[in-house]
């Protein structure tokens, strides 16, 4: 036998999330996250997760059938649109611009595709220029993938005008909105976006650890399509819809995983509150909050990475000042303030600090402890 471990419940702090996430949760949703744990093909938890749908298709504003949340992180929304729509050797178009865009390199190269980058400075969005002329010269190039919102630089790209281009060359879009989904403009069916995925832990401010995705009708045939079983079990979307029961409409809904019962009650929570709000108005309290923050930081003398005009105002890149600690101030924020805000990441690592303003997190109080605590600790 084993020693028996001596351990004490986990009591976590109570900490202000103001990095690239996971963001402050709503207190409804950790109430929701609570509530009493159903079987997953109970009648009613079947009735939950048809309203969960419906709350989805809201958020991404499209009527796609294929909607539904992944139970799975974001980075498995990433790959789940890979997996199953790019089949061995086909040819990619992948927009780099940061962290997430290498990502989803690698996701192509990994299921055997071909990767033809388009490279943008880190903080820059796609150039949609550069796009065209890399779409112009592959003309045998099925997808065009690129992500929204780079959470790794705080820059926007123009999801639309790149959907526009991808549709004049007949390439089929994936698009990352992990970090876009509810913190700014983001239209699926007016934008003819084919595949889409997103995470709860950021603009949804749900906790950690699941993925809402749509597939265009278009991208349900690719899928239908296909010469070579998708080499992912668990991911492959053709079995999940007997599950969420939207494949073939009127089908009963079989066991294929059991559903993460409790994460699904707190992301029908925040979507709920989310609608409630209304999407535009949500869109405009990231940029109305943003704006107030952008003021108080520019008072302190600080820069942003990202040019005012591709600024994403949920994630604030920031160069770090000239002899300031990186580790140190981010160490006296979370110890003094239990404020938690951002390091940088890739090529942004140790040069820039990354300030959230997610979800529940874009909030006056927040703005104001995170600039209250940067002035004290920066003098
Ligand atoms: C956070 C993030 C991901 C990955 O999501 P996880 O939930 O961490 O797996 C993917 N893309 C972007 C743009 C992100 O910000």
């Amino acid at each position: 036998m084993l020693p028996v471990p001596t351990t004490n419940a986990f009591v976590p702090p109570r900490r202000t999330l103001m990095g690239p996430g996971p963001s402050d949760v709503y207190p409804q949703v950790l109430s929701a996250q609570s509530k009493p744990t159903i079987g997953h093909l109970d009648p009613l938890f079947v009735a939950m997760m048809d309203e969960l749908k419906a709350l989805i298709q809201y958020a991404f504003q499209t009527k796609n059938e294929m909607t539904l949340a992944v139970s799975a992180p974001g980075s498995a929304g990433m790959e789940t649109c890979f997996v199953n729509l790019v089949e061995p050797g086909e040819k990619v178009i992948v927009c780099r611009n940061g962290v997430f865009g290498e990502r989803m390199r690698q996701n192509v190269e990994r299921v055997g595709a071909k990767a033809v980058v388009v490279d943008n400075k880190w903080g820059e969005s796609v150039s949609p220029e550069l796009v065209e002329q890399a779409l112009i010269a592959n003309p045998d190039a099925k997808f065009l993938a690129f992500v929204h919102a780079e959470t790794s630089t705080g820059a926007l790209s123009d999801a639309k005008t790149l959907c526009q281009l991808a549709r004049k060359h007949d390439c089929l879009t994936i698009v990352d909105a992990v970090t876009s989904l509810g913190g700014v403009e983001l239209r699926v069916d007016d934008w003819g976006i084919d595949a889409i995925y997103s995470g709860s832990q950021k603009c949804l401010s749900c906790v950690p650890g699941l993925s809402p995705v749509s597939f265009s009708p278009k991208a349900v045939e690719k899928l239908s399509n296909r010469t070579t079983p998708v080499q992912s079990w668990f991911l492959d979307q053709s079995l999940v819809m007997g599950y969420w029961g939207a494949g073939n409409s009127g089908a009963k809904r079989s066991y294929h995983h059991t559903a993460p019962v409790n994460a699904l009650y707190a992301l029908h929570e925040s979507l709920r509150l989310l609608a409630e709000e209304g999407l535009e108005n949500a869109w405009q309290r990231h940029q109305d909050m943003h704006q107030l923050l952008k003021a108080g930081l520019n008072k302190l003398g600080l820069e942003f990475v990202v040019d005012e005009d591709s600024r994403l105002p949920q994630l604030n890149a920031l160069y770090i000042p000239q002899g300031v600690d990186d580790a140190e101030v981010r160490q006296r924020l979370l110890n003094d303030y239990n404020l938690e805000i951002g390091a940088g990441l890739g090529d942004l690592a140790g040069k820039a600090w990354r300030i959230g303003l997610m979800g529940y997190g874009a909030r006056r109080e927040n703005v104001a402890l995170c600039l209250r605590a940067l002035e004290e600790v920066l003098s």
